[in-house]
């Protein structure tokens, strides 16, 4: 990619998996689909994954993809899913969403292009990263394993 970088957040979409409106609403469930496909976002302290501290791999839950693993799951107290890092930066793609008012950065799943959540930095939660991964459970797919720790080298 040679593509002049305007911005260091935005990153181009790469999405391998493409199908059409018509077959993400038959596969996925309308809160799914409102979530991943409209961008919506679950009411918090509502989703499967927001207190969850089973070792495993999050999923996308439109496509498969690896996407987060509980080594980098944090409790952040705010309702949803909470990560410091991907599993992989390719993994995900990033957006400026300036919706609803404010400039935030919006996460999406490289390989679906279907909608995760946002991204936040500066809030100096003790990890590792400056960064908070705000992940929809609706997103998100675990499929738990003994040692999550496993799938980085
Ligand atoms: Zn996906």
């Amino acid at each position: 990619m040679t593509t002049p970088e305007t911005s260091p957040q935005d990153t181009a979409a790469t999405a391998a998996v493409r199908k059409t409106d018509e077959q993400w609403r038959a596969e996925l469930t309308p809160q799914e689909y409102q979530v991943l496909r409209q961008a919506g976002t679950e009411r918090p302290y509502t989703g499967e994954y927001w207190d969850t501290k089973t070792a495993g791999v999050y999923q996308c839950r439109a496509c498969g993809a690896d996407l987060f693993t509980s080594t980098e799951k944090f409790d952040s107290h705010c309702g949803w899913p909470s990560f410091f890092a991907p599993l992989a930066e390719d993994r995900v793609r990033y957006l400026h969403d300036r919706s609803m008012g404010m400039d935030r950065i919006e996460v999406r799943c490289a390989a679906c292009d279907s909608h995760l959540g946002h991204v936040f930095e500066g809030e100096g939660f003790p990890t590792p990263t400056d960064q908070r991964y705000c992940i929809n459970s609706v997103s998100l797919k675990l499929v738990p394993r003994d040692d999550a720790s496993g799938t980085q080298a």
